[in-house]
C-alpha cells in the first residue's frame, strides 16, 4: 500500500495501449503494452507489474531494457525522465481460476471463450500497468481473435479493421481493475434505448435461455437505466452498455465501465425461480449504479471500497424495488442478508464499514473485505443514512459529489463534505459511529409495570419504527406502530403497556434486537401469525441470535421451525430460516450424533409445507429443502423417473442434479449409475459440475479417495473444485469424514498460495461443514499457528470464531 501511494505521488497522465492476441487453441496469449505517463520527479524509480510473462521485450524511451529487469512481477523503470514512453510485449497464461484471462471451453458444444477477470489487482494478469486503483487512465484496446468470434470491451467499438481484428477507442480515465474484454461466440441480443446501444450477451449453448429472458433483462436495464439518468446529474459517462453472462467469474458480477460481467448462473437452464429474478435483477441495478459510484468516481485506495459498495448495495435494493417493479427486495435483504451482516459483526474479522487506510496493509486483505460488512451492513447503514436525512438531501449531497469528483478518485472525507454541505447537518459526527466503529447496537426492551421502555447499548443514533401486537387466540394483531428516535435515553412505549412489543419491526436500522419475556413468550408461540413478512425475517433473525448466544436450545429453536415454517407465507423468509436451520444449526449446533433426527425433522417441515400446497416460491423452496434432506430414496428416485415432483412440480436441470446429490449422499442403490446416465444426458457445465458434486457425496471411502485427489492433487477449475468440495462435506457423514479434517487444515495452505487470491477464498470455504466439536476447534488452532495465506486466513479466523459460538452452546445444552 505504501509503494502504491508513492508510486501515485509521482506518476500523472497515464495512457494505455493494448494489443491483445487471443488465439483459440493455446494455452497463453500475447499482451503488448504502450504506456504513456508523465514523472513529475525527473530521475525517479518505479515499476510496472506484469504477472507470469515469458518472452518479455521492453522498451523505455527507445531503449531496450535489459531482461532483468523484470523480475516475473516487477518491472523497473529507473532514472526517469519526465516525458516517458514504455512499451511492453509478452506472453502470458490463460487461467482457470478466474484470476485473469480465464479460459473456457464449453462442454456442449466445444467452443472456446475467453475473458479477462481483473477486479482488485488481476490486471497484471493480462497486460503491463500501473495496477493501483487511483492512477485512473485511458485504455485504448485492440484484439485479434478468432474471426467469427464477437469481441466486447470497455470502450466504444470501432469498425473492425479487418476480419478477426477488432479496436476500441479510448475510455475515459478508469481504474485497471475494471478493465475487461470478452471474446467468444457469444449470442447476443441487442437494443437502442435514449440514444444509447445496449446487448445482452452469453455462450452460444445458452441461447434458448438468453431468448427465454431477453424481453426481462431488456426491461429491468431499461427501467434502472431510467432512473439513473432522472436521479444523477451526471450523464451516463462511457459509450455502449454491454451486460455479458461469462464462466467462470468468481464475483457475482463486475461492473467495468460500458461491460458488465456477471457469471453466467445467474442464466440458468430450464426453469429461472421468482426469486432469483429479483436477484438478478439487484445486481443489475446494484452494477449499473456502480458507472457513476465507482467509475465515473473512484476510491482512492481499497479502505474506501464500501464507499462503492455500501452505495451500490443500497442503490441495486432500492431500484430493483422501485423503479424495476420487484417489490420484495426489501423483505430478501432483511431475511437472507442482514443475518449474515450481523454474523460477521461478531467475528474478530469485523472492520469498521469504512475501514482506516492503515489497516488494510496489501491487496490481499483489502480482499477479504468485500464480505458482508462492506455489503450488507453498509447497505443497512446506508439506508438508515437516507432515514436520517432524508432522501433529497442525500440525494442532493451524492450529486454534489459525482459533479466535483468526476472522473477522478475521492475518499469519505470528501462524500461527508458534500453530504453536509447539501443537508446543513453534521453527517461527521454521525460518520463516525456509524462507519467508523465495528460492532452493533442491541436494542433492548424491558418493561416498568407492564410498560415497555426501549433502550440500546452502544453509542449510534437510531431512527427506527416499534410495533405492538395483541395476542389474540394464538395469533399476534398488530395494535400501531410509531417511529422513534432512540439516543442515550430509553424511550417508554406507552401503547405497548400488557402488549407484545417489536422494536426495529420494519427493519428501519442496524441493530440486534432483545425481546422482553413476555414479548419472547407469545413470539414463540404466535410467530407464523405476524403478518408483516419484514417484521418475521427480523424475529428469525432474532432467534437465531439467541441460539448463537447459546441462549435458546439449538433443538427448541428447531422445534420452533417445526412448528412456524410449514405454514410461512413468504418465500425468501421460509427459504432464509431453511438454510439457516439446515446449513447453520443442523450441520454446526447439533452435536454429531443428533444431526441424522435433526436433518429428518428438516425434511418433515419441507414434506408438510409441500403437502399444503403452497405458493410457488415456497413450494420450490421446500422441494428443494426435502432434495437436499430427505431419506425417503423411492420417493425421490420417482421424482427423477417422472421429472416431477409427486405435487406435480416438473423438475429442470438443477433440480435434477440436487436430487441426484441426495441420492449419492444417502447411499441410495444404483446411485452411480443413474449419476452417471444424467451426466450424459446434461453435458453442461451445470451437468459436469453436477456429476463432480454427486459422485463425491458417495458415502463410500474410495469415492471420498478420488474426490480428495481430484481436489488437491490435480488442477480443478475454480467451479469444478467448488462442486466437488459441497459434496465431500456431508454432516450425516461423520465418521467417513472425521480423519479429512486433518488433511484438510493440513493441505489447503500450501494450495491457496499456490492458486491465487480468488481461489484461496474458494479453498476456505471448502472448509469441514460437518460437526466439528472442542476437537476440531483444537485442531483448527494449531492450523492457524501455521503459515496460512491471508485470504485463506481470514476465511479460516472467521469460521474459528463461529466453531467457537457452536461449540459454547453444544457445552451448555449437550
Ligand atoms: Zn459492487
Amino acid at each position: 500500500m505504501s509503494e502504491a501511494r508513492a508510486r501515485a505521488a509521482v506518476l500523472e497522465d497515464v495512457a494505455y495501449d493494448v494489443d491483445l492476441v487471443l488465439a483459440a487453441d493455446a494455452q497463453t496469449f500475447e499482451s503488448t503494452s504502450s504506456i504513456r505517463f508523465t514523472c513529475t520527479q525527473a530521475g525517479e524509480t518505479t515499476f510496472l507489474e506484469l504477472a507470469d510473462g515469458a518472452e518479455v521485450v521492453m522498451t523505455l524511451n527507445g531503449q531496450r531494457l535489459a531482461p532483468e529487469a523484470y523480475d516475473g512481477r516487477r518491472i523497473t523503470l529507473a532514472d526517469l525522465p519526465v516525458a516517458n514512453e514504455v512499451r511492453v510485449s509478452a506472453r502470458l497464461p490463460y487461467v482457470t481460476n478466474g484470476d485473469g484471462m480465464h479460459r473456457f471451453v464449453d462442454p456442449v458444444d466445444g467452443e472456446t471463450y475467453v475473458s479477462a477477470y481483473c477486479g482488485m489487482d488481476n490486471t497484471q494478469r493480462v497486460f503491463a500497468c500501473f495496477d493501483q486503483p487511483d492512477l485512473k487512465a485511458p485504455i485504448a484496446l485492440s484484439v485479434s481473435a478468432d474471426e467469427r468470434w464477437t469481441v466486447l470491451a470497455t470502450g466504444r467499438r470501432l469498425a473492425p479493421l479487418t476480419p478477426g481484428r477488432w479496436r476500441f477507442a479510448a475510455t475515459p480515465p478508469i481504474p485497471t481493475y475494471s478493465f475487461v474484454v470478452c471474446a467468444g461466440p457469444w449470442q447476443s441480443t441487442v437494443f437502442e434505448h435514449a440514444g444509447g446501444s445496449f446487448g445482452w450477451h452469453a455462450r452460444r449453448s445458452l441461447s434458448a435461455e438468453l431468448e427465454r429472458d431477453a424481453a426481462e433483462l431488456r426491461q429491468v436495464t431499461i427501467a434502472c437505466w431510467d432512473h439513473y439518468a432522472a436521479t444523477f446529474d451526471e450523464p451516463y459517462p462511457f459509450a455502449d452498455y454491454h451486460q455479458v453472462f461469462v464462466p467462470g467469474l468468481n464475483w457475482g458480477a463486475q461492473e467495468n465501465p460500458g461491460c458488465v460481467t456477471y457469471r453466467d448462473e445467474l442464466l440458468p437452464a430450464g426453469r429461472i425461480s421468482d426469486q432469483m429474478r429479483q436477484r438478478r435483477a439487484i445486481v443489475i441495478a446494484h452494477e449499473m449504479a456502480h458507472m457513476w459510484f465507482g467509475n465515473l468516481v473512484t476510491m482512492r485506495w481499497f479502505d474506501d471500497a464500501w464507499l462503492s459498495e455500501s452505495f451500490a448495495d443500497y442503490m441495486g435494493f432500492a431500484v430493483a424495488d422501485r423503479a424495476a417493479g420487484f417489490a420484495d427486495t426489501w423483505v430478501d435483504f432483511d431475511a437472507t442478508y442482514l443475518p449474515m451482516a450481523y454474523d460477521a459483526d461478531g467475528r474478530r474479522s469485523t472492520h469498521p464499514v469504512a475501514p482506516d487506510t492503515e489497516d488494510l496493509v496489501d491487496v490481499d486483505t483489502a480482499y477479504g473485505n468485500f464480505d458482508s460488512l462492506s455489503y450488507a451492513k453498509g447497505n443497512a447503514v446506508v439506508r438508515q443514512l437516507v432515514t436520517w436525512l432524508g432522501e433529497a438531501d442525500f440525494l442532493a449531497g451524492v450529486n454534489t459529489y459525482l459533479t466535483r469528483h468526476r472522473f477522478a478518485t475521492a475518499s469519505l472525507v470528501d462524500f461527508v463534505a458534500a453530504l453536509s454541505e447539501a443537508s446543513g447537518r453534521d453527517v461527521a459526527r454521525w460518520v463516525k459511529v456509524w462507519l467508523r466503529s465495528t460492532g452493533f447496537d442491541t436494542l433492548v426492551v424491558t418493561r416498568e409495570a407492564g410498560v415497555p421502555v426501549l433502550s440500546r447499548t452502544g453509542s449510534r443514533p437510531h431512527r427506527l419504527r416499534v410495533t405492538s401486537y395483541d395476542l389474540v387466540d394464538g395469533a399476534l394483531r398488530p395494535a400501531g406502530t410509531r417511529t422513534v428516535d432512540l439516543g442515550e435515553d430509553p424511550v417508554t412505549i406507552p401503547e405497548g403497556r400488557d402488549r407484545v412489543v417489536v422494536a426495529n419491526s420494519h427493519g428501519d436500522t442496524f441493530a440486534r434486537l432483545r425481546l422482553d419475556d413476555q414479548s419472547l413468550a407469545a413470539v414463540k408461540a404466535g410467530l407464523a401469525t405476524v403478518p408483516d413478512p419484514t417484521t418475521r425475517a427480523v424475529l428469525w433473525t432474532a432467534l437465531g441470535d439467541l441460539v448463537q448466544r447459546a441462549e435458546l436450545d439449538p433443538s427448541d429453536y428447531l422445534d420452533l421451525v417445526d412448528g412456524h415454517l410449514p405454514s410461512e407465507g413468504h418465500g425468501s423468509v421460509f427459504e432464509a430460516v431453511l438454510n439457516r436451520a439446515r446449513c447453520d444449526v443442523v450441520a454446526q449446533y447439533v452435536p454429531a450424533h443428533r444431526v441424522g433426527a435433526a436433518v429428518d425433522l428438516i425434511a418433515a417441515v419441507c414434506r408438510r409445507t409441500l403437502d399444503r400446497s403452497a405458493a410457488a416460491p415456497i413450494a420450490l423452496a421446500a422441494v428443494r429443502g426435502l432434495a437436499a434432506t430427505s431419506r425417503d430414496t423411492a420417493l425421490l428416485g420417482s421424482w427423477l423417473a417422472e421429472d416431477r415432483t409427486h405435487t406435480g412440480m416438473a423438475l429442470d436441470p438443477r433440480l435434477r442434479w440436487e436430487v441426484l446429490l441426495r441420492l449419492a449422499e444417502t447411499g441410495a442403490a444404483g446411485a452411480p449409475g443413474l449419476v452417471e446416465a444424467e451426466r450424459r444426458r446434461d453435458p453442461s457445465m451445470t451437468g459436469q459440475l453436477g456429476a463432480a458434486r454427486a459422485s463425491a457425496a458417495l458415502p463410500d471411502p474410495a469415492a471420498k479417495t478420488a474426490a480428495w485427489d481430484a481436489m488437491f492433487g490435480g488442477e480443478p477449475s475454480n467451479r469444478l473444485f467448488a462442486a466437488t468440495a459441497e459434496g465431500f462435506w456431508s454432516a450425516e457423514q461423520h465418521e467417513l469424514l472425521a480423519p479429512y479434517v486433518g488433511r484438510y487444515l493440513d493441505q489447503a495452505p500450501a494450495l491457496a498460495a499456490r492458486r491465487g487470491q480468488a481461489f484461496s477464498l474458494i479453498v476456505g470455504h471448502a472448509f469441514p461443514t460437518i460437526s466439528l466439536g472442542a476437537a476440531g476447534l483444537s485442531l483448527l488452532d494449531a492450523a492457524l499457528d501455521g503459515d496460512v495465506p491471508t485470504v485463506l486466513r481470514r476465511t479460516w479466523e472467521d469460521r474459528r470464531d463461529d466453531l467457537a459460538l457452536a461449540v459454547a452452546a453444544q457445552r451448555r445444552f449437550g
